[in-house]
Formats: C-alpha cells, sequence, structure tokens
C-alpha cells in the first residue's frame, strides 16, 4: 500500500495541544493520529486507526490462538440485566443512564458480564457445552470523573473484553492462566515493557486478579514491588504483614495523662518526649483514630467507622476506599462531631467508639498485646500503655494505611519499592456473582444443574495506543515499534528535481509489490518541514531519496536510535524488505 503525503487526510501541528499533559496526548494529536471531540471523546484519523487497528489484529490472533470466539454485543443495553446484578445502582455516575422514547431505562455499556451471561444462558445448557470463552473488541461508555490524557483516560473507548465460562474452579484457572499467557504475549509482541501487578489482596483465594501495567512515570496507577523477588501489586492490593500476637499477662496498666495542646501526633510526641519519662515515644508508638463514614449500596443512612492506624502513617484514602468496596466512604465533618459529643476533636479514642456502638478497624500492626498511645476521648488528654486485645477489642483489621517504600515485602523477600503505570489490562476471576444473578447453569452428567463459573479479561484497546506512544516517543515524535507502525518506511522526496520524485516513485512501487507498507511524501514542501513530519509521525524507517542519486545511492534512517546509511539504489529494495520482516 502507498499512502501520498499530498492526499492523506492529515494536518500536522507545530503547537502542542493546550490540554495536554502527557507525552503521548501531546504527539498523537500533533501527528495527527487523533482529535478531541469533548472532554475523553476522540475522533481517530486515519494514521490513527491504522495503529488501533493494527493491535486490534493483534489482540484477535492473540485470542484466537487460546480458542476465544469472537461475538459482538450491543453498546445500548436494556437496564434489567444489569438490575439483576444490581450494578444498575452499584455502578454510580460512571454509567451513562438514559431513556428511550417509550421512557424505558437503557444504558451504554461500560463492561458487559451480564450481557455475555445472559448470551451464554441463551444458547448453552449441557455440561458439555463447556468451557466456552467468547470475547468481543468494542466501544465501551464511561463517564469518568476525570476524563484525562487524551485517549488514555476516555469517556468513549475501545476495550477488547473476553469472559470465560467453566463447570468448576479447576477450569477457571485452567482459561485464567490461558488469558494470562495470552496478555504476556500480546503486550510483548506491542513492544511494551509492563509488570502484572496482583490487583485484590487475595482474599478470595490466589491470584484472583491481576493488572498489566505498562511502566511508565506519567501513569495514573502507583504499585510496589519487592526488591528481592517477583512480588509486584497495586498499592490498594498491599497486605501488611500482622505484627506477631504477643500475650497481655504483665504489660504495664493504661494510664491517662494530661496532655496539654496535643492535638495532632507530632504535638503529642513532642510533649511525651519531654515529659520527664525513662522512655522516648516515636509517632510510630502513638495509635491514630480517623473516622470516616460509609454507605452501602443502595442504603440511605451513612455509617460512622473509625479506622486506627499508627501514628507515623496516613490514612490512604484509595487503600481504604478499596477496602470497604462497595460502599461509599466519605470524611466527617464538623456536623457529625456536633452530632456525637462522645467524639472528641483530637482526642479520639478507642474506648468511645466501642461503647459508643461506632465500628472499629485497625491496621494489622494493631496486633493483640501491642501497646499504644491514644486519645483518652477528652479534651488534652491521652491514655499510654492501652493494650490490644486487653484495654480494647477491634471490631476486624482494615487495610488503609499509606504503603511506603522501604516496607518489607508481604512475600517475607525483601522491601517495597514504588513504580507508576497505566493499567492496559486486567483479568479478574468472578466466581458466581453473575451467573447466580440469572441462574446460568450446566445440566450435569448426573442430570443436576451445575453454576457455571466466570471470569472477566479486559485489554484497553485505544488505550494501548497511547501506553506505547508513551513508552516510545522522543523529543521529535512518535517512535512506533514495527508491530503496530501506521506503515513501514517513511519515503521522504528530498529536493525538487524530477529525478528524485521519479525515483521515489519507482522506489515505492517496488516496495508496494514486495507487500511493504509507505507512506510517500510526494509533497511540494521543504526538506525541512518533510523531515520533521516524518520524525513526528514516527515510522520505523525513514528512506531519504534526494542528493545521494547522483552517485547513486538513497539514505536509510532508523527512526528510534537515528542510524543512516547510504544503499544502493539497486539494493535498497531488497535491504528495506529485510528490515521490515525482521
Ligand atoms: P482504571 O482503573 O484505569 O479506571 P478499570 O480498572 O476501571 O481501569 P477495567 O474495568 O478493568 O478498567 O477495564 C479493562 C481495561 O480497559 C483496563 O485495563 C484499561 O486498559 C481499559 N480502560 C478502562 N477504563 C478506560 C478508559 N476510561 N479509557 C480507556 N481505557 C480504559
Ligand atoms: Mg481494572
Amino acid at each position: 500500500m502507498i499512502t501520498r503525503m499530498s492526499t492523506l487526510f492529515l494536518r500536522t501541528l507545530r503547537e502542542d495541544p493546550a490540554d495536554a499533559e502527557v507525552p503521548s496526548h501531546r504527539l498523537l494529536v500533533r501527528a495527527g493520529y487523533v482529535r478531541r471531540v469533548a472532554p475523553g471523546i476522540y475522533s481517530w484519523l486515519p494514521l490513527g486507526l491504522r495503529v488501533l487497528r493494527n493491535i486490534e489484529r493483534a489482540v484477535r490472533e492473540e485470542m484466537e490462538a487460546i480458542g476465544a470466539q469472537e461475538i459482538h454485543l450491543p453498546a445500548l443495553l436494556p437496564k434489567e440485566p444489569y438490575e439483576a446484578t444490581g450494578r444498575w445502582t452499584e455502578y454510580g455516575p460512571n454509567m451513562f443512564r438514559l431513556k428511550d422514547r417509550k421512557k424505558a431505562d437503557y444504558l451504554l455499556g461500560p463492561t458487559h458480564e451480564e450481557l455475555f451471561a445472559q448470551t451464554v444462558k441463551g444458547e448453552y445448557n449441557s455440561y458439555r457445552d463447556f468451557p466456552v470463552i467468547l470475547y468481543q473488541i468494542q466501544t465501551k461508555y464511561r463517564d469518568e470523573e476525570r476524563p484525562r490524557a487524551g485517549i488514555l483516560r476516555g469517556r468513549e473507548f475501545v476495550m477488547k473484553d473476553s469472559y470465560s465460562f467453566d463447570l468448576d474452579d479447576e477450569q477457571l484457572m485452567t482459561s485464567y492462566r490461558l488469558h494470562r499467557e495470552a496478555y504476556t504475549r500480546l503486550f510483548d509482541r506491542l513492544g511494551l515493557r509492563y509488570t502484572i501487578v496482583a490487583a485484590t489482596s487475595g482474599a478470595m483465594g490466589g491470584s484472583a486478579s491481576e493488572e498489566f501495567l505498562a511502566e511508565c512515570p506519567t501513569g495514573e496507577d502507583t504499585f510496589v514491588r519487592s526488591s528481592e523477588s517477583d512480588y509486584a501489586a497495586n498499592v490498594e492490593a498491599v497486605t501488611t504483614p500482622p505484627a506477631p500476637e504477643r500475650s497481655v499477662e504483665g504489660l504495664p496498666p493504661a494510664e491517662v495523662h494530661h496532655t496539654p495542646d496535643t492535638p495532632t501526633i507530632e504535638t503529642l510526641v513532642e510533649f511525651l518526649n519531654g515529659a520527664g519519662w525513662e522512655r522516648t515515644f516515636t509517632a510510630a508508638d502513638t495509635l491514630k483514630n480517623v473516622l470516616v463514614k460509609t454507605r452501602r449500596p443502595g442504603d440511605t443512612e451513612w455509617e460512622l467507622l473509625g479506622v486506627g492506624v499508627p501514628g507515623d502513617r496516613e490514612v490512604d484514602m484509595k487503600r481504604l476506599e478499596a477496602a470497604l468496596e462497595p460502599a461509599e466512604v466519605a470524611l466527617v465533618d464538623d456536623e457529625d462531631f456536633e452530632a456525637r459529643p462522645f467524639l472528641v476533636k483530637g482526642y479520639v479514642g478507642p474506648k468511645a467508639l466501642q461503647h459508643n456502638g461506632v465500628r472499629y478497624l485497625v491496621d494489622p500492626r494493631v496486633a493483640r498485646g501491642t501497646a499504644w498511645v491514644t486519645g483518652a476521648d477528652k479534651t488534652d488528654h491521652h491514655v499510654v500503655d492501652l493494650v490490644c486485645g486487653r484495654d480494647f477489642v477491634p471490631d476486624g483489621t482494615i487495610e488503609a494505611a499509606e504503603v511506603r517504600e522501604g516496607d518489607p515485602s508481604p512475600d517475607g523477600r525483601g522491601v517495597l519499592q514504588s513504580a507508576r503505570g497505566i493499567e492496559i489490562g486486567h483479568i479478574f476471576q468472578l466466581g458466581r456473582k453473575y451467573t447466580d444473578a440469572i441462574s446460568l447453569d450446566a445440566l450435569g452428567q448426573d442430570g443436576k444443574p451445575k453454576r457455571v463459573t466466570m471470569g472477566s479479561y479486559g485489554v484497553g484497546v485505544s488505550r494501548l495506543v497511547a501506553a506505547i506512544a508513551e513508552q516510545h516517543h522522543d523529543e521529535q515524535g512518535l517512535v512506533w515499534p514495527r508491530a503496530v507502525a501506521p506503515a513501514d518506511v517513511h519515503v521522504v522526496v528530498a529536493g525538487k528535481d524530477e529525478t528524485a520524485a521519479g525515483e521515489a516513485e519507482r522506489l515505492c512501487a517496488e516496495l508496494d509489490t514486495a507487500g511493504v507498507r509507505v507512506i510517500l511524501d510526494d509533497r511540494n514542501a521543504s526538506p525541512g518541514v518533510k523531515f520533521a513530519d516524518a520524525e513526528l509521525v514516527g515510522v520505523p524507517t525513514i528512506l531519504v531519496v534526494g542528493k545521494g542519486l547522483s552517485r547513486g545511492v538513497v539514505e536509510v534512517k532508523d527512526r528510534a536510535g537515528g542510524e543512516r546509511v547510504e544503499v544502493s539504489t539497486d539494493g535498497v529494495v531488497e535491504h528495506l524488505v529485510e528490515l521490515v520482516r525482521g
């Protein structure tokens, strides 16, 4: 295929778009790959669409290779299946909801678990039918609170979503593993550097969910990995090794002390160390009680919750939210304090919470037998040596404290280091949540119905265009890996003489015959403009046809490394075919 710049629907921009914060957004707009229509909503122009299609092709090949079958469901969906699983309300404001002319409720699918389960139920009913893996590549809609960075976080975006349907947990493990392997092959093939991170605490058994994160300093997801093992996890999924339990026998009794003007951990520690005791205190010896309120989906009332963490750590709201999901979380305000006089701001202790029926969850470091300095529920007073398991018994533990670099790795090997990434894929053993909701059963060999178990697996197809661009660009522009590039060779005709143009045409025709995809810059523009556009567009190989012709040579430039070699006009087609075939 020969694409001529003289007629290609493309206008590159010299200036960065004003709203672009990250390189991929800046460059994809400047190079004319995408155009913004509304916040988080973009059009694909010819070059962008080619990259998108190349990624889709790779996704299809890897999915077919694990035996997945492609189908296509609507994006416009009726409310009922989503009501059956509770997601019509649970999904919250991220779901686009609409009404048809008869006032019936519809939604634009943010993800399709419900409809896939229903589709399988419509066709299959015997154990002989399973396992099955179905997938689609489709436009998804999410009314993201902060659409960001161009196509990286869109409100309309393309996702590959697949769903496995299995008869038992073992089969589900196999479907999960197949997807994990397919994703690994896919992302390797697309030239991405990525890490597979544990996405849930593993409370559901093993690696029930993992995310593939493209490593990138501009990524929105912070994750941690061990300095010594291959442990990697989302910050939300990091589990804190619990402190060893100790006997409460013989520990000093709790004592309330007058600690004037100590409403913060800092002022408290300073006071304690200046009090003339033989002990020294650090923030880690104090127990900070943070109050929040939570509300379960469908409930109207908020419930107060006390969260106890060691005073040297902040509560990480994202971890807290993940730990309490699907319940919502909000901070308490002055009104909440006023309505509950037992809460003494700055001096809240476990006692008042527990005596007044407030649920109280603590960090795993607050284990039985550990002693703390904490609020005494009285202004200007703290209690020292309040022992967990003796003086207070929490209602449970919660992973809400911030994770820090240098914390021990949960697998016991090494310490945690943090990094940033872009979520490009997510694999998830769902279990029976959706099949229970619609009673998706397979008739077993014994004639009894068996509940089917499900997995769901997503790839951010349009996001991948941006993620690849984030990892493959330089000051001049995009630098596509060959597997996704919009063309193989970008031919620049340098100089105005007819021989150069004629020779370029001849070479392009030969390359085209050999199956090489070329962009030919046949515009009536200066070589400087053409070179700048070639660098910006980012095709892996640039062929310059111009000055050298009198000596019988053309120049082949590697876009990524910048190396240039002169090749004879007779041998250049063969040279390029070899380059392209790798
Ligand atoms: P995120 O945490 O980034 O919001 P998610 O966990 O909500 O993503 P999933 O529901 O797991 O996303 O969707 C599967 C994949 O779809 C994600 O791994 C991601 O690559 C992609 N994706 C999700 N939301 C968007 C979006 N708003 N724009 C582009 N791609 C997205
Ligand atoms: Mg996800």
